[in-house]
């Protein structure tokens, strides 16, 4: 079997070709539409398009529900994928082969036994789903341009992979080849932001209750330095924090400077250095 069809990553050749191929005007649109990257440094932005290539060049798309995956779609989805890798391997891609498209949202079908030994089956809206050795699946209309503000699905998705790769989805990536960090370093600093961001949450909610206070607890919740549902897990607490470290990450350096701290060492990045507050110019 070829080794791109196992999931290993093409070759260099191959991602030349595609890099070659992506069209100028195509590169244009997918740039001006995702602010998020404009602070890269001209070093950056060609190792962004070298992993966007190899992520093209890697992987298979395939639209479902009718989405037919333009050239602009595909382009847009492998530079989204490649921003956290820029500084990275793209070999930490490897081990699966496929992403999936959706149009919109779509419903993932769920089991869970209670503690009573009740099968519960049911299906949970998702906007991106990442499995383990399996595809990405995606909502196009969660991952373009058009995604809530702060929120990005392929950092989501793609951070999740990042953390399979380490073995389990436990929110601590791969450190192999990260000497400068300790696992139990990042255990220590993940679990602590963990517990402080329980805290806040638990604040909000309080805040919440009864009366005036609802209004201002909504808005207290509103502004947590992230969307609640990192407070799942540790994996989720890892994807959605990557969520906010490439695309807004100052309330995340504000709240959590150590955890920050961290994911800029991990990543090799500093979008807190090169990106503008959400909403200023
Ligand atoms: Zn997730």
């Amino acid at each position: 079997m070829l080794g791109w069809l196992s999931g290993r990553g093409a070759g260099e050749r191959r991602v030349r070709r595609e890099l070659a191929r992506i069209a100028d005007d195509t590169w244009r649109a997918v740039w001006s539409s995702l602010p998020f990257l404009w602070g890269l440094s001209p070093r950056q932005i060609d190792a962004l398009r070298h992993r966007a290539a190899w992520v093209l060049a890697s992987k298979t798309y395939t639209g479902v529900r009718g989405l037919e995956v333009t050239g602009a779609i595909r382009l847009s989805v492998a530079v989204q994928a490649a921003l956290p890798i820029v500084e990275l391997s793209p070999s930490l891609y490897e081990g699966w082969l496929e992403i999936v498209l959706y149009p919109g949202g779509f419903m993932i079908p769920r089991r869970q036994v209670d503690e009573n030994g009740v099968v519960h089956e049911y299906l949970q809206p998702a906007s991106g789903e990442a499995w383990d050795g399996g595809p990405v699946v995606l909502s196009w209309e969660d991952s373009g341009p058009g995604a809530p503000r702060g929120a990005n699905v392929v950092i989501h998705e793609f951070a999740h992979k990042l953390d399979l790769y380490g073995g389990e989805a436990d929110g601590m990536p791969s450190l192999h080849a990260h000497s400068d960090i300790r696992p139990r370093e990042w255990r220590r600093v993940l679990d602590a932001t963990m517990d402080q961001f329980d805290g806040m949450l638990d604040a909000a909610d309080d805040a919440a209750q009864g009366g005036e206070a609802c209004v201002a607890g909504t808005s207290r919740r509103g502004a947590l330095p992230l969307d609640p549902y990192a407070a799942t897990d540790e994996a989720e607490f890892f994807a959605v924090s990557s969520e906010a470290f490439f695309v807004d990450p100052a309330p995340l350096a504000r709240a959590f400077p150590r955890w920050y701290g961290l994911l800029a060492r991990y990543y090799r990045q500093d979008p807190l250095g090169r990106l503008p507050p959400i909403g200023q110019p």
